[in-house]
């Protein structure tokens, strides 16, 4: 059985249908602007509408669907869309995660779209991150941007648009995607992802972002993270070492425990001043962090978050960091947090690894 061409296509997300709506209107009223671009943070699908947009452009008969105009999913662009293969769609991307946009992919887009669009439609480019095409890539797409052909849309997308060069800005009508709210932001979860209870935190961790919510439930990081409460817990108690609570993290990456052991820190940390259980976002540790926040001063918690702060930066400098070993010493800091003279026995300690 073949799959449904819709399935294949971008969806519209439901916190961006303000937005969907905006422009649809604007290009039935043929004022849709050539070149966009979408701001916002960082998981909240702003590739997928970029895409969306584009797909629908391409589609042949536009249809009215639950209030929005979409794509209609069976015509020739739709279908051709649907395979990944239309050859008006342009999609430009980082090579690699973290890689630059490199101008030769622009320059392979300019003698592209210099061509007229292959179906008699509309050219569109989609781009992003757009912070990182390097300067000679936003130079030579200032280019283009600058002469446009008629129908063609340029679909950039950034979440760090203070990067992008000011001529490029300049050219593009900014659009903002605003986060859902909090309920909306739970429903969606809800419907994509079979793992309950959970949500909620990674919501929180997420900083509010859906995508970035979903994708850590999706990478099972919420057992990893529960994990990490327990071999805290226990080097608390002392009812087992630093080495033995480190062996219980072992599958885990350490850059991702210093991350989410920070997390719980600044969570210590915001309770102790306000004592409002809103404030904490690892939500699994809510117990925990509601008794720590009794035992600790403030001048040790943010001791401890310089600490996992140096930590982190020591563990990202080096090559092949022995990273068991590194757990393990912070491990004994954290314990000595719980026990007596434990400031003194932090300073002493700072010297030994670091040098
Ligand atoms: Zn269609």
């Amino acid at each position: 059985m073949e799959a449904d061409p819709m399935s294949q296509l971008q969806s519209v997300l439901p916190w961006q249908h303000d937005l969907w709506q905006r422009l649809t209107e604007q290009h039935r009223q043929q004022r849709l602007p050539h070149a966009l671009l979408l701001c916002g943070e960082p998981g909240l699908g702003k590739a997928q509408f970029s895409k969306a947009l584009g797909q629908y452009l391409l589609c042949q008969q536009p249809q009215l669907r639950d209030g929005l105009l979409r794509s209609c999913g069976h015509c020739k662009g739709c279908m051709l869309n649907a395979q990944g293969s239309h050859p008006d769609l342009v999609e430009i991307v980082p090579e690699g995660r973290g890689k630059a946009i490199k101008v030769d992919q622009i320059r392979e887009l300019v003698s592209t779209i210099s061509l007229s669009a292959q179906q008699g439609g509309y050219r569109v480019v989609v781009l992003g991150p757009a912070e990182a095409m390097n300067i000679n890539a936003a130079n030579a797409l200032l280019k283009v941007l600058e002469e446009p052909g008629s129908r063609t849309l340029f679909a950039l997308y950034s979440h760090l648009p203070g990067r992008i060069v000011a001529t490029i800005r300049s050219r593009c009508q900014a659009l903002h995607l605003s986060q859902p709210d909090r309920a909306q932001a739970i429903e969606w979860l809800n419907q994509q992802s079979d793992v309950e209870g959970d949500l909620a935190e990674m919501l929180n961790l997420a900083g509010g972002a859906p995508l970035a919510a979903l994708e850590l439930v999706m990478n099972g990081s919420a057992a990893q993270r529960k994990t990490l409460y327990q071999a805290l817990k226990l080097v608390i108690s002392g009812e087992g070492s630093s080495s033995q609570a480190a062996e219980k993290l072992v599958k885990t990456r350490v850059l991702d425990l210093l991350d989410w052991w920070l997390i719980l820190v600044q969570d210590l940390i915001r309770f102790q001043a306000t004592q409002d259980p809103a404030c904490i976002n690892s939500l699994t540790a809510k117990k925990m962090i509601i008794a720590l926040s009794q035992r600790l001063s403030a001048q040790q918690m943010f001791g401890f978050t310089d600490r996992i702060q140096q930590y982190r930066h020591y563990l990202m400098s080096r090559n092949n960091p022995n990273e068991r070993l590194l757990l393990e010493d912070l491990l004994i800091d954290w314990g000595n947090l719980f026990r007596p003279r434990s400031l003194s026995g932090l300073a002493d300690r700072s010297e030994g690894l670091l040098i």
